[in-house]
């Protein structure tokens, strides 16, 4: 995988129509036994602070391996059509594509969901959930020996240092951000989760989520995502982007900062390939070639969608104020009926 984003780096400093338009550092280093891994960032488009953004990040969990390389896939597409593709270039000079495809390197090689530490990075932020969240899944402070583990309460693995400093030099200025983060997981469906992980009260920014929504299918009917706040799943401690979604809404009274989760359901994966489960990677990944291929495909609508929502964003994130209480509305009736 690193070679793979090392290739992409190499073919954007290489033709001259993408000098400037990919923009790569390396964030931070971290380390095993055997060698040292960059923890990349790759930053496509426009560099105007407040320009609307699509952040992408793949490989917080080790194991789940097909997010690392979807994230991957979607870049490399995205870097090869920015050589002839003008309609995109156009879009790519409004709007920003910040991508860490792989946070989680150590993880990502040694077939472990947590990073080296032991530390599971989504539970190692400071939000406390207000709510119940089930014993050891909803992160646990016992020990590192044990799945789940959320570290030090105080500090933030290196990991997520990097991508907090890409959150705050790339997107915290942004008027209008949606983050992408690719998981698998069990379940039949892909689902795409918004917050929060901490509680089960609504979604502070329910009517310009469910505005994007109600565009997204009025637009894609036969869309595949089962679509719903990460509450209905299971609640956590620590989780990320709860954690920078208050940030950032801290900061930015004026601004949106819109995180969702791609969880990709892998039972049917297991399900028509069941000796899988068995292999090291078996049961978060499709492991036949022609199921990675299909996965590829599978979700460049909803990335294309979202590059395209957010040029246009002014329809769904800056509402008046009667369309801004119809969604909240809408919103409520569908996810939170069970709270009122
Ligand atoms: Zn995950």
């Amino acid at each position: 995988m690193i070679d793979d984003l090392k290739k992409i780096a190499q073919f954007a400093e290489r033709e001259s129509r993408l000098r400037g338009k990919v923009r790569i550092r390396t964030l931070k280093t971290v380390a095993d036994s055997k060698r040292e891994y960059p923890i990349y960032s790759f930053s496509l488009g426009t560099e105007e602070p407040t320009a609307p953004v699509l952040m992408i990040t793949g490989g917080f969990h080790g194991l789940e391996r097909i997010g690392a390389q979807l994230a991957w896939s979607l870049m490399k597409t995205t870097v090869e059509r920015m050589t002839w593709d003008n309609a995109l270039s156009e879009l790519l000079g409004r709007v920003r594509m910040v991508v860490l495809p792989l946070v989680n390197p150590t993880g990502y090689y040694n077939y472990r969901r947590s990073n080296l530490n032991g530390v599971d990075l989504m539970r190692n932020s400071p939000i406390r959930a207000i709510d119940d969240t089930p014993p050891l899944v909803g992160g646990q402070r016992i020990t590192n020996k044990l799945p789940w583990f959320q570290g030090a309460p105080d500090s933030f693995e290196p990991e997520n240092q990097a991508v907090i400093e890409a959150f705050e030099s790339e997107v915290k200025s942004s008027r209008c951000a949606v983050a992408l983060d690719f998981h698998s997981g069990f379940g039949l469906k892909d689902r795409l989760w918004f917050p929060f992980s901490y509680t089960t009260k609504p979604f502070d920014s329910l009517s310009e989520l469910h505005a994007l929504t109600y565009l997204f299918e009025q637009t894609h009917p036969y869309h595949i995502y089962q679509i719903e706040p990460q509450s209905h799943g299971y609640l956590l401690n620590g989780d990320m982007w709860d954690y920078l979604y208050l940030e950032f809404h801290k900061a930015s009274t004026a601004g949106l900062f819109l995180p969702v989760t791609l969880e990709m359901g892998s039972w049917s994966w297991v399900r028509k390939n069941p000796l899988q489960i068995f292999s090291k990677h078996g049961a978060f990944n499709p492991i036949k070639e022609h199921r990675l291929k299909r996965t590829y495909r599978r979700h460049h609508l909803l990335f294309d969608f979202l590059l395209k929502a957010l040029y246009s964003n002014s329809t769904w994130s800056e509402l008046d104020e009667p369309t801004k209480r119809k969604h909240h509305q809408l919103g409520i009736e569908r996810w939170y009926s069970d709270l009122t």
